[in-house]
């Protein structure tokens, strides 16, 4: 890790060492990249304080100031570009690439959001009587908390962060525990940038329960971005019942893919191997659930599985490796035992199928055929470097069964008829539809699911919403 970067967190400007730490676990050698300040909800309620201190002043900030300093944040984050996806690279596990794609990627949304904000237009309304006048104002929501996840430790927080900090709310970020050090250097970046004192904090703690309670019911925080689990999403949807704090709630994923007879193959194996393999398998849009229309089955199977077999594992930092390990152990055994479940049922490994020979939390790229709706690996979200393939004969048996989950967030379609790409697209139950491409997300773009996926949008137009009041404004006697 570069030694440049702090390990203290960051409340109201100052860094804060904590009384005792925790340990930072490089998921692909099993060292300790560094120990941060282990901080307690008492910690969480001075970061909200320091924030809602902030928070006059920032609001009233024009959006061409808050633009010009969220610009230079992005703009230092980029000239670190290297040392932070070794960082990542060394807490996180990805290859080096994807980490280096992953740090300008988190920029793409400071450098969006700096423009949008200068867009956040209010209304004139035609009055409905002649002696009155109607306008709304749009003004920062507040105090706003994120809650971030391991799997992109630096976009999740720079896509929150961005929307929350041009619309004018002063933010309390608590990073997931096993990839606090990318926050923290992102906090070290906004200082330099000029970010003031208290807009924008950072608390790591490995008491996720304890700190998430305080943010919660905390009556000064107006709005919680979550991006984790559905589990624990449903449980911060639940606690920030008692103060009808605003919610946005990015959640776990089951994206389904069809592949019709109609398709490009190379397109249709490079896309899967893209939505599938990138990071381990572990992000919320993953391939989960790859549907093959009967006519191409076998040829696409094969040509899937060789691409998947050729794929290098190792730790990120190394040349040429394109699957790192995955987070936990607790990660590795639930993809372990998924895959063990589907072959006691039926389904077949073409490749891998089981830990990798390194050894660790290294599991092998896996294509498995003969996947059927009865199996957990169908249900669940698998959070690894395993295609799970099921073979169908009609378009709407493949729609039928794509929708028959509970989550909605990503879906993907491949096949060269427009007619049937429109009637596939209206019909899949997700938030998120990629034809013929295995990459959809962009800051320029709304991010978000339906079902048990969330609510809202991350990205867009629609990202800066979440953190907007509109305020309506009659006048009378004109
Ligand atoms: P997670 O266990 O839900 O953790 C996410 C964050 O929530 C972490 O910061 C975690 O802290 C915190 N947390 C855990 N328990 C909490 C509690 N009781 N109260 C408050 N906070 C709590 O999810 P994960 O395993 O890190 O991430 C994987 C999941 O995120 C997948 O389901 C994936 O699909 C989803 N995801 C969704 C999107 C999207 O945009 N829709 C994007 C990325 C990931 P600790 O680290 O301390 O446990």
């Amino acid at each position: 890790m570069s030694p440049s970067y702090p390990t203290s967190a960051f409340i109201g400007g100052r860094w804060i060492p904590g009384e005792i730490t925790f340990p930072v676990i490089n998921p692909a050698t099993g060292d300790i990249v560094g120990r941060v300040a282990d901080l307690t909800p008492d910690d969480v309620r001075d970061a909200i304080d320091s924030a809602a201190a902030a928070l006059p002043a920032w609001s009233a900030r024009t959006a061409y100031d808050r633009a010009a300093i969220l610009h230079r944040w992005g703009a230092l984050i980029l000239a670190d570009q290297e040392p932070l996806a070794r960082l990542m690279t060394a807490e996180q596990g990805k290859p080096l690439a994807e980490a280096r794609g992953e740090v300008a990627f988190g920029v793409s949304f400071l450098d969006w959001f700096a423009e949008e904000a200068k867009r956040a237009y209010g209304d004139v309304i035609p009055p409905t009587m002649a002696s009155k006048r109607y306008l709304t104002l749009r003004q920062a929501a507040g105090v706003a908390a994120a809650i971030t996840p391991w799997n992109f430790p630096i976009a999740m927080l720079a896509r929150k962060a961005g929307a929350a900090l041009a619309a004018g709310c002063t933010l309390v970020v608590k990073p997931a525990e096993e990839t606090p050090l990318c926050a923290l250097a992102l906090a070290k970046l906004a200082e330099a940038a000029g970010v003031p004192p208290g807009v924008f904090n950072v608390v790591t703690t490995s008491d996720p329960q304890g700190a998430g309670l305080a943010l919660c019911e905390s009556p000064t925080v107006r709005v919680l971005s979550f991006t984790g689990s559905t589990e624990v999403g449903k449980l911060l949807y639940r606690q920030c019942a008692g103060t009808v704090k605003r919610l946005a709630l990015e959640l776990g994923g089951n994206a389904p893919v069809l592949v019709f007879d109609d398709a490009d193959l190379d397109q249709a194996v490079e896309g899967v191997i893209a939505a599938k393999f990138r990071n381990a398998g572990q992000t919320c849009v993953c391939a989960n659930r790859i549907f093959v229309q009967a006519g191409i089955h076998e040829s696409f199977t094969r040509r899937l599985a060789e691409r998947t077999a050729a794929l290098a594992v190792g730790v990120g930092d190394k040349d040429g490796v394109a699957v790192g390990p995955l987070i936990n152990a607790e990660a590795i055994a639930k993809v372990e035992r998924l895959v063990s479940d589907a072959v006691a049922s039926g389904a077949r490994a073409l490749t891998g199928g089981s830990r990798h020979a390194r050894g660790g939390l290294f599991y092998a790229p896996t294509v498995l055929t003969g996947v059927t709706q009865a199996m957990e690996i169908f249900q669940a979200e698998i959070f690894g470097p395993v295609a799970a393939l099921i073979q169908f004969e009609t378009e709407a048996e493949a729609i039928r069964m794509a929708n028959a989950v509970a989550v909605g967030l990503a879906g993907y379609v491949f096949t060269r008829d427009i007619g049937r790409m429109f009637r596939v697209v209206e019909a899949l139950d997700c938030g998120i539809v990629a034809v013929n491409d295995g990459l959809p997300s962009v800051a320029a773009a709304p991010f978000g699911g339906m079902k048990e996926s969330g609510l809202g949008r991350e990205g867009g137009h629609q990202g800066l919403e979440e953190y907007l009041d509109t305020k309506y404004v009659c006048i009378g006697a004109a």
